[in-house]
């Protein structure tokens, strides 16, 4: 946590919040805090800026809060991707959220299992919190949008061309003829797919929405390594 989120509801006057639970752990464990000191704090969805400690005790810590900085410039790309494996959809999340990616589109697939979707992970509630601990790691204050579509065709047949206009539209897939582009930091979207690959006709819809199928050479990546792999080859840091 290099920065506490801090929402509407911790706030009990206009400058002055109240950390309970997991942040007032992190704040007592790793960062270590006293009285007087000031930590990182940034307002969901708002700036980023200090929270002087007022009084740290067993059960609470109450911050004076001075918000006075942007968070991080978003990354301009829409990700859509197959709905991963629960353990690894919940790394993906936080690691998406680090990155900076603000539009994340969860679809299903031939390969993705009907399971994968009844994961409490999902839960509005878990999603938040995935989240929140993906923006605390980046010192970012904005909670990425999370769209579920759980059917393949009418997403990519009638929502898709609609989120590719405007920008560069690529599907990472193994075994295709064109390198994944660099430095492109510009508007993308990204399809990325599941464990087993997205099936040949699934890379056609997608081809046909839009999509330039692009490969990042002959090693097979995980998911969870495709997604920051594929972020820091299309973007430079700070674009
Ligand atoms: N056996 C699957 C296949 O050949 O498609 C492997 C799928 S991989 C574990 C999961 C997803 O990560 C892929 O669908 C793709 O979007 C992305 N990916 C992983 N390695 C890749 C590579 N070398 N080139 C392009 N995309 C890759």
């Amino acid at each position: 946590m290099n920065l506490a989120l801090l929402f509407a509801e911790d706030f009990v006057c206009a400058e002055r919040a109240v950390l309970t639970g997991r942040r007032l752990t992190h704040l007592r464990s790793v960062l270590k805090v006293a009285e007087g000191d000031l930590v990182p704090v940034g307002l969901a969805d708002g700036d980023i800026g200090t929270g002087r400690v007022l009084q740290f005790t067993d059960t609470e810590a109450v911050l004076q809060v001075e918000l006075t900085d942007p968070p991080p410039a978003p990354l301009p790309l829409t990700l859509v991707l197959a709905m991963p494996r629960p353990k690894m959809f919940r790394r993906v999340l936080q690691t998406c959220a680090t990155l900076g990616v603000k539009d994340i589109w969860l679809i299903n697939s031939y390969k993705v299992e009907k399971s994968f979707w009844q994961t409490p992970w999902l839960s509005e509630e878990n999603l938040r919190e995935n989240l929140v601990l993906g923006l605390e790691q980046a010192r970012d204050t904005i909670v990425p949008r999370i769209h579920i579509r759980k059917l393949f065709k009418p997403f990519v047949e009638d929502e898709l061309p609609a989120l590719l206009k405007n920008t560069r539209a690529l599907v990472a897939h193994p075994g295709t003829s064109s390198t994944c582009p660099t430095h492109i930091n510009g508007p993308a979207t990204l399809c990325v797919g599941p464990e087993g690959g997205f099936i040949p006709y699934e890379v056609d819809k997608l081809v046909e929405a839009g999509c330039e199928a692009v490969h990042l050479g002959s090693r097979i990546l995980r998911v969870e390594t495709a997604v920051p792999v594929l972020v820091s080859r299309l973007f430079d840091a700070g674009a």
